[in-house]
């Protein structure tokens, strides 16, 4: 499919027809397969080919299917997919790292990404030093010769800082540390980690890809190297394999991908063009938007940056509980990257449990609220916020 562009590869890669020629991919929804002799059982055994499958666990055709269209789309020679994008993120780190090893990450994580890093590598011998991300000053100085890992959010949640993806990956491999982006946020439509050699890219499939808030999912994407090595050996014996039918239903939501991801970030622009300035906002956020401080940088590296803005609503908890309350079309959710348009207030949600002080530096204020543009008329939203912020 190489010469074919994005939105075609994301309809049509990867496809794996059965004997039946059925037009739409098919779910296998089978656990094992089944041999034509002992001989062919124990050669698989030996040594599985590409399109031969033995378990469920370790692999099968529709996930594959995902697999390879996800790739294709990321540019990446392949994919594992698993049952969540945290079980990804934990298969990523935790193949690549062993006791003694000191991994360096951006402090501006995804709650349970802080956790894996603070809480599970840390029991099992791993050193992370945790820097701001924007700060490249701090990059350097925490890189050390043991350095294995670098990892970060490429674009982070909820408070959208962007890393300098290019310097960070020149400066992890000019030490020989691999690099694993978490870049849920930056959508596989929008994503430049493959294309500036990241080596392990992973995707929650749970948000865009899905998109419309049905199945949990996830994928690690990179060089067949290390996808097909120590990746797939990890995920494979530990159970993290993403269900059939789920790897069917993000197959099918590929189809629709681009569509539905370029009008939602259209949206959201529009909304951070409206909100600019407004009189009841300390702040709008959105890093296309020439008011954020990592506008110039961003706009250098990436065409869209997603579909979710942060607005930072005046007053106290109050003031934003009061604006949240009024909105009609957007709906309070702890989820975002959905096909409805949800809000989610991080303090006292998904970063409730944070001391109050990694709160005051990771910006997570009583007034920010992620706003996540949805499918809905872009006017109708707009309206929506104004409504809401007026009735404050
Ligand atoms: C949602 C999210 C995850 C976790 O994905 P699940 O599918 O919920 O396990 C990881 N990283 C980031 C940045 C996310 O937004």
């Amino acid at each position: 499919m190489d010469k074919f562009s994005k939105r075609t590869r994301a309809v049509h890669s990867g496809v794996r027809r059965s004997k039946y020629n059925e037009l739409s991919e098919a779910i296998f929804l089978t656990q094992g397969f089944v041999y034509d002799t002992a001989e062919q059982a124990e050669q698989r055994f030996v040594q599985l080919g590409d399109d031969e499958f033995i378990y469920a666990r370790y692999g099968n055709p529709t996930v594959a299917m995902l697999e390879d269209r996800m790739a294709d789309l990321e540019g990446v020679e392949a994919g594992f997919a698993t049952a969540s994008g945290m079980a990804a993120v934990n298969g990523a780190l935790m193949s690549l790292l062993k006791a003694g090893d000191h991994v360096v990450s951006s402090r501006a994580l995804f709650g349970s990404c802080l956790y894996i890093l603070e809480e599970v590598l840390a029991r099992f011998g791993v050193e992370v030093t945790l820097v701001d991300g924007r700060d490249m000053d701090a990059w350097k100085a925490a890189i050390r010769p043991d350095t294995k890992v670098v990892f970060f959010e490429s674009i982070s949640n909820p408070t959208l800082e962007v890393i300098d993806m290019k310097a960070v990956i020149d400066l992890a491999h000019a030490n020989d540390a691999l690099v694993v982006v978490d870049n849920a946020m930056a959508t596989p439509v929008y994503s430049i980690a493959g294309e500036l050699g990241a080596d392990l890219i992973v995707y929650s499939t749970t948000k865009h890809v899905d998109g419309q808030g049905r199945c949990l999912g996830g994928i690690v994407l990179g060089k067949k190297e290390l996808v097909r090595g120590p990746v797939e050996a990890y995920l494979k014996h530990t159970g993290g394999a993403m269900s059939p039918f789920n790897a069917w239903v993000m197959l099918k939501s590929l189809d629709t991908l681009m569509l539905r991801v370029n009008h939602q970030a259209e949206t959201a622009m529009k909304l951070a063009e409206a909100l600019d300035g407004h009189a009841k906002l300390n702040s709008v956020s959105f890093p296309l938007h020439p008011s954020h401080p990592q506008y110039e940088m961003t706009k250098a590296q990436y065409d869209g940056v997603g579909t979710v803005l942060a607005i930072d609503v005046k007053g106290g908890k109050d003031e934003c509980f009061r604006f949240l309350n009024a909105l009609n079309i957007f709906t309070i959710t702890n989820n975002f990257a959905d096909s409805k348009s949800l809000v989610t207030h991080p303090a006292t949600t998904t970063h409730q449990r944070l001391p109050q002080e990694l709160k005051d530096t990771l910006g997570i204020t009583p007034g920010l609220v992620r706003v996540s543009c949805g499918l809905e008329d872009t006017d109708d939203l707009i309206a929506d916020v104004l409504q809401a912020l007026d009735a404050i």
